[in-house]
């Protein structure tokens, strides 16, 4: 069959989001709900109201687990409630942590914990998922990777090393999952204004040189990945697989 506009719908789809109280994962979840999924919002500290209020301003529906992704231990295992009582078709990994310290004094404890919530639970959500996704011969996975997946950052080792492991996750999971059906791909951000990048606008200087290399000319929304996501989670992308797509405003290709 030829191609139809309805392959970007995710109508009758579930999707999970982790890190969906702000920012990035905020604006993907409106975004998936918008096309028609229904979103659990996971996130570890309250109820998401915001979230929920803007899923519900655009006819969505959605629910909310909490979680603590930083705590790895049998983290599939906690899953197991939402996974009785749904097949989830879409699982965007959003959820991150920054710790900015120079390499040379870098925290060994906050490296461990950008490693767990960027990285480890990252592996162990798509394990549990993943293995549902290829009981039922269908699914997409998309991980927020970074800039920082291609380059080393400045101050920022512990996300810089998780993000690299991000990208190559990507592509570990996707080589042996397409053939069942399992398209895994992330999402690379390039400079996004939200939480995690308020120390940056906040520094002059900083702010000045990153705007001045991003071609587009200002800082991204977090809008500015929605439509990127409902792609990557739709039939529309079911022969994309293992790619990491930049959205950047052109820094990378400067
Ligand atoms: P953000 O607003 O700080 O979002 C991070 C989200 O992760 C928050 O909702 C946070 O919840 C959640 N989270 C943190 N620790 C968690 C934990 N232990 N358990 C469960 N949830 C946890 O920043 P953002 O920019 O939207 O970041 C989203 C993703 O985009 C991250 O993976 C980040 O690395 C990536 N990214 C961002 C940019 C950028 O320019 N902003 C660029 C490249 C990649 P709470 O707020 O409740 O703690």
């Amino acid at each position: 069959m030829s191609f139809q506009l309805d392959y970007f719908s995710l109508k009758g789809k579930t999707a999970l989001v982790t890190g969906a109280r702000t920012g990035i994962g905020q604006a993907i979840s409106v975004g998936l709900a918008a096309a028609g999924a229904h979103l659990i919002l996971v996130g570890h500290r309250d109820n998401m109201q915001e979230t929920q209020e803007k899923i519900a301003d655009v006819n969505g529906t959605s629910e909310t687990f909490l979680i603590d992704l930083s705590d790895v231990d049998n983290l599939g295992a906690k899953l197991e409630p939402v996974l009785a009582k749904y097949q989830i078709d879409i699982l965007v990994n959003n959820a991150g942590v920054i710790y900015r310290e120079p390499a040379a004094a870098h925290n060994v404890q906050e490296w461990n914990r950008v490693m767990d919530v960027n990285i480890n639970s990252v592996f162990m959500l798509s394990q549990a998922i993943g293995n549902q996704m290829i009981a039922n011969g269908a699914g997409k996975i998309i991980n927020i990777a970074s800039l920082l997946s291609f380059q080393g950052g400045i101050n920022v080792p512990s996300y810089t090393a998780s993000k690299h492991a991000i990208a190559g996750l990507t592509k570990a999971l996707a080589n042996e999952w397409a053939s069942k059906g399992v398209q895994v791909n992330a999402i690379a951000p390039g400079y996004i204004s939200t939480n995690n990048t308020e120390a940056l606008r906040n520094d002059d200087v900083r702010n000045q040189s990153i705007l001045e290399r991003i071609p587009a000319g200002r800082w991204g929304q977090a809008d500015d990945l929605a439509g990127t996501a409902v792609f990557l989670a739709s039939r529309a992308s079911d022969y994309v697989s293992g790619h990491v797509l930049v959205v950047d405003g052109g820094w990378m290709g400067r």
